[in-house]
């Protein structure tokens, strides 16, 4: 079982998979005011960053399920690393429909919702591991500037302008769903530089090192066209983020 190898090959040597920097990170965690021996479910855990650097700041305990055998083993080396891999474990499997057996202080799922079909239908899984009380992290795309035309969308690597909402949308649906917005750490343009352009300089060496691989060509073109593409529209039109959940209270007044 894997994700499709393109990615194994131009999201090899990131250790976040997404235009989140380490120092985002870092606020998100401290913004949630993690205690020690929370636990923390992580549905796409890709390399482990998130889940290793909160166990090591903040002494959580976490589960991340990934798809990519690659990302799982480099998420168990990171664990070792940083002296955290009694605090987190990394399973290799399809997240598809996963439940915690306990339930968790924090479940999440960073960059990654069609695992639940979607924003609401991930909601809505994670809320089944989570505990009374626990928030729930959703890592999402918006619109930075609505796209004026359905190309510009495409070259988001977006299927359509529908697919995304803007920042303002975003927010009202996670109220829609009944849902507060409890916190938000938005991602900016030089994390998006971090996540696209880091893959230019794996690709060139991955490139020099496998010419004769099947995906060579695919690779090779897209080494040629993509930091233009970033330039031109992912950089200036989309803008991602990590949004903190919390069901809304009923309030009974006597
Ligand atoms: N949350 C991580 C990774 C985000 S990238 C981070 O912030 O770095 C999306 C991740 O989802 C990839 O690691 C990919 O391998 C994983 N993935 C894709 N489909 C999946 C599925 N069905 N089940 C579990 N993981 C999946």
């Amino acid at each position: 079982m894997d994700i499709p190898r393109i990615f194994n090959i131009t999201e090899s040597a990131h250790r976040i998979h997404n235009p989140f920097t380490p120092d985002k990170f870092t606020t998100l965690g401290a913004a949630l005011r993690l205690e020690s021996g929370a636990r923390v479910l992580d549905l796409g855990s890709g390399s482990g960053e998130m889940l290793c650097t909160w166990a090591r700041d903040h002494g959580i305990v976490g589960t991340g399920i990934d798809m990519s055998p690659l990302f799982t083993e480099q998420a168990k080396r990171r664990a070792e690393e940083l002296g955290v891999a009694h605090q987190v474990t990394f399973i290799h499997d399809d997240a598809t429909g996963y439940l915690s057996d306990e339930k968790t202080d924090v479940a999440t799922c960073i960059g990654a919702t069609w695992i639940g079909g979607g924003v609401a239908g991930t909601i809505e899984l994670l809320a089944r591991s989570l505990r009374a009380g626990g928030i729930i992290l959703i890592g999402e795309p918006y619109w930075r500037q609505l796209p004026p035309t359905e190309e510009i969308a495409k070259g988001c690597l977006a299927n359509s302008i529908a697919e995304f909402l803007t920042l303002p949308e975003l927010i009202a649906s996670f109220g829609n769903l009944g849902y507060d917005v409890v916190e938000m750490v938005l991602a900016n343009q030089d994390g998006w530089d971090r996540y696209e352009a880091a893959k230019w300089l794996t690709m060139r060496r991955w490139l020099e090192a496998n010419p004769d691989d099947e995906l060579a060509e695919e690779v090779r073109s897209k080494l040629a066209t993509e930091p233009e593409r970033h330039v031109t529209y992912t950089r200036e039109y989309l803008g991602w983020g990590v949004f903190a959940l919390m069901p809304r209270l009923n309030l009974k007044r006597a």
